[in-house]
């Protein structure tokens, strides 16, 4: 892993520069393999550093003789998607503040079916949460909410799902600034379930600031300085009992609104923590200097990911059924890799004159 990315040089800077870079499928396989060997091949199995290439592409490793391709053990293990079209989904996915539903992704890069495209945007959500990953810290506002569903007045029978309870801690910065937030769904709003969500997501010695929930009794014994604030007391010195936790309820409008913005509502509950995982990516990373470093991020957690089976990720439930009608294709779209198309407007002028 390189320590300190550079601009221009690990990764690109700008859509020019992404075009420039990986105008092919194998220039984007070469940036993998940069990506996940960058000092050289190291064996998956065994873990010894050193091998040859072979004619295929694939390494063959010196000390236990496995051979290994670049994409084997990432989330481009076996996929029919050429890697031009996932480098662009990618870039896509992270640049845009507000993401990209699967029927854009569909659209822009002409893959055939709905399905797939949903497919690749999951996989790279399923990429998104580290396993061990940094608690937040200094003062941090938790709250529970209601997140996705049916919401109220809209028409069409958007039903479907149902509100999931969630849990959001939000990093407080003086004088007025949000920091990093952490999302996830909780079973109930017990004490059990709440004190869970607190100890997981925020690190011990924070000062954690909730409202008067008794579910949240007990956390000023759990290692956390406990700033309780009561709606009552709001109330009696004259202030909104709203905005006791203000910086949860933004956060909390932000995804309530870019579920129905981006996903026009129609997240199904099964798949809500994902969308979390989503949301809480890019939030984090909202004052990134580069949008070409999320990029590199999102890649660099990719090849460092397991694969993600279409079967698997519709275990639980399907993906819904927005996709425009239309004939049903395998849904490979093309390579994003082409020919220089000589000026096709003249050309068009000339068969229309003609
Ligand atoms: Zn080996």
């Amino acid at each position: 892993m390189v320590d300190r990315p550079r601009v221009g040089a690990h990764y690109p800077r700008s859509v020019g520069e992404l075009r420039a870079w990986f105008a092919t499928d194998a220039d984007c396989l070469d940036y993998l393999e940069w990506l996940r060997w960058p000092a050289g091949f190291v064996c998956p199995s065994c873990k010894h550093a050193g091998g040859w290439r072979l004619g295929d592409g694939r390494f063959e490793c010196a000390e236990c003789g496995k051979r290994t391709s670049t994409t084997a053990g990432t989330i481009f293990d076996r996929t029919r998607t050429p890697l031009t079209v996932w480098f662009t989904a990618c870039w896509m996915f992270a640049s845009d503040k507000g993401g990209i539903s699967a029927l854009s992704l569909q659209r822009a890069l002409e893959i055939g079916s709905y399905q797939t495209a949903w497919a690749m945007l999951h996989r790279l959500r399923s990429v998104l949460v580290r396993p061990g990953r940094e608690r937040l810290t200094g003062t941090v506002e938790v709250d529970e909410t209601f997140i996705g569903g049916a919401e109220p007045g809209l028409r069409g029978g958007r039903a479907r799902g149902k509100k999931v309870l969630t849990g959001i801690a939000v990093e407080i910065i003086e004088p007025k600034g949000l920091g990093r937030c952490r999302m996830a769904p909780l079973t109930d709003a017990s004490a059990k379930s709440l004190h869970a969500f607190v100890t997981d997501h925020v690190e011990p010695g924070a000062t954690v600031i909730t409202d008067a929930w008794q579910g949240y009794h007990g956390l000023d014994t759990a290692g956390y300085v406990h700033d309780r604030r009561s709606q009552r007391g709001a109330r009696a010195a004259g202030e909104d009992p709203g905005a006791l936790l203000p910086a949860v309820h933004r956060v909390a409008s932000l995804i309530k609104r870019w579920l129905l913005g981006t996903h026009q509502g129609s997240v199904n509950a099964a798949h809500l923590p994902s969308y979390m995982n989503e949301f809480v990516f890019r939030f984090n990373r909202r004052n990134s200097r580069s949008r070409g470093l999320v990029f590199y991020r999102l890649l660099q957690l990719a090849v460092d990911h397991e694969p993600l089976r279409y079967q698997e990720l519709i275990a639980t439930n399907q993906p819904q059924k927005t996709a425009p009608p239309g004939p049903v294709s395998r849904g490979n779209p093309p390579s994003l890799e082409r020919q220089p198309a000589n000026r096709p407007w003249r050309a068009a002028d000339l068969d229309s004159s003609g």
